[in-house]
């Protein structure tokens, strides 16, 4: 029985998969401060033109260019692995496969964009990108990629995250990334927020308006800012992975997925895997589609479609998406990557449709599937990949007790070798389960009441 399954390089997919050419109803675009569509001209000044033309594209199918591939080789296609040792300790008589994205050298799925936007930055005549950071990913990813490809790069780390991730900033720096904690005295933004509260852990929202103030305030033009995720060409760019895994899932001999499990935090790792077999569902397969996201920052499962910004000083366009409000700041959980206020329009939109059916777990039964997956498969998973474990456990219990033989895939997002704080501390019994209130999420949705309102597009078909 086969382990793990690779792809020769020539097996690569020479495509991306894009999702806005088959949702049932149409993306709906991003919204100015007067309230209409915004045209390509007014993210100019903060994303190269090659990207923006991405962001709204509408074509299924979308070439990956050469340059970058020639790059993607260097861990792509990446493993994936039948999870026998897993099976074997559940007693389940599903089939668990994982595509394990934690052999890039930044050690996530992150590098898959950070190289394409690095990239298409760079065939833009861009000389440097400024970026946010949450537990240091995606800063370490394009810190990573605009060394590759000849960038400066300058990332703001939420102020915690820098505090309780020193070896993330060392990876930036190893490779030539500038990274300081935010908020910071560099940005106007940042000052404000310093003057208010001095001790704030920081955020996502408030990293993403510095690095989003400091690109567009370069008079030269020749800086721009880099998301890590949300965005559609993010989650375009991630599709390699559910593409390759399509391929070797069949080589495994499979011919059915029942099951498709991704840890969501703006969405590109879960929508990575999961929008080519989106597509399948939308062509009438029968599959369950699981965005798993940490119930202490809850969007997608408790917050309502509406439209609100990226960041916390509105400086990104409005977005359609779930939203626990721009400026909410969210307990300081160990899985950083999955603290967002907000959620890919993408994956928001199709929750909207049905398409997906997301879910919120817990921290402590996270590490707990955390520590079963290194004890038996191995590998010590990031905090924000056992959220995805978690879930798969959970389904392998009930393929158990139904005595049914599904199929489950999971996208292993990162390993988490440089996360063992959280693993220390929940070893040592001092973290705890935090749902967020009711109360909390009325009082952050409060601030967004008047935001516009999307349509509510439901075929009803799921
Ligand atoms: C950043 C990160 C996430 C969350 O981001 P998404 O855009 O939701 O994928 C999940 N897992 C790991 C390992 C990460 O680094």
């Amino acid at each position: 029985m086969t382990t793990k399954m690779f792809l020769s390089e020539d097996e690569i997919p020479r495509q991306w998969y894009n999702l806005a050419a088959d949702l049932p109803s149409p993306l709906l675009p991003p919204l100015g401060p007067d309230g209409n569509p915004i045209s390509p001209d007014m993210l100019a000044p903060v994303f190269p033109m090659n990207l923006i033309e991405q962001e709204m594209c509408q074509d299924r199918w979308v070439d990956i260019p050469e340059g970058i591939l020639e790059i993607l080789y260097r861990w792509r296609p990446s493993p994936l692995y039948r999870a026998k040792a897993l099976e074997k300790a559940l007693g389940t008589p599903a089939r668990i496969y994982y595509k394990n994205e934690a052999v890039s050298p930044a050690g996530s799925h992150k590098p898959n964009t950070a190289v394409a936007q690095a990239w298409y930055n760079k065939e833009f005549g861009i000389k440097k990108l400024t970026t946010e950071t949450g537990a240091g990913q995606w800063g370490s990813a394009l810190s990573f990629a605009c060394s590759i490809i000849g960038l400066e790069c300058k990332v703001f780390m939420v102020k915690i995250s820098f505090e309780q991730k020193p070896y993330r900033k060392t990876m930036m720096q190893v490779w030539g990334g500038k990274c300081i904690p935010s908020p910071s005295s560099e940005t106007q933004i940042g000052r404000e927020i310093l003057a208010k509260n001095p001790d704030t852990p920081g955020s996502l929202g408030i990293a993403i308006s510095e690095a989003v103030e400091q690109a567009v305030s370069d008079t030269t033009g020749q800086t721009r800012y880099s998301l890590g995720s949300v965005l559609n060409h993010v989650m375009l760019h991630q599709t390699i992975i559910g593409l390759e895994a399509k391929k070797q899932l069949e080589k495994f001999g499979e011919k059915k997925v029942d099951v498709v499990i991704g840890c969501a935090g703006g969405g590109s790792n879960f929508a990575g895997l999961s929008f080519p077999f989106v597509n399948d569902k939308i062509n009438g397969a029968d599959i369950e589609i699981i965005p798993v996201e940490p119930a202490s920052c809850p969007t997608l499962t408790r917050t309502p479609f509406t439209y609100d910004h990226g960041d916390v000083a509105k400086m990104t366009p409005l977005l359609a998406m779930h939203s626990l409000g721009h400026s909410f700041i969210p307990e300081p959980i160990h899985a950083g990557g999955l603290r967002y206020h907000g959620m890919a329009p993408l994956v928001s939109q199709a929750v909207v449709e049905g398409l997906l059916t997301p879910l919120a777990i817990q921290q402590l039964e996270c590490f707990e599937a955390a520590l079963t997956f290194a004890r038996t498969e191995g590998i010590i998973i990031a905090p924000e990949t056992s959220h995805a474990v978690a879930s798969v456990i959970r389904k392998a219990k009930e393929a158990k007790e139904e005595g049914k033989e599904k199929v489950i895939i999971f996208n292993l997002s990162g390993h988490g070798l440089l996360d063992l704080a959280g693993y220390e501390r929940y070893m040592a019994g001092a973290l705890e389960d935090h749902e967020m209130p009711q109360d909390d999420i009325d009082k952050a949705l409060e601030q967004i009441k008047n935001n516009p309102k999307p349509a509510i597009n439901k075929s009803g078909k799921w």
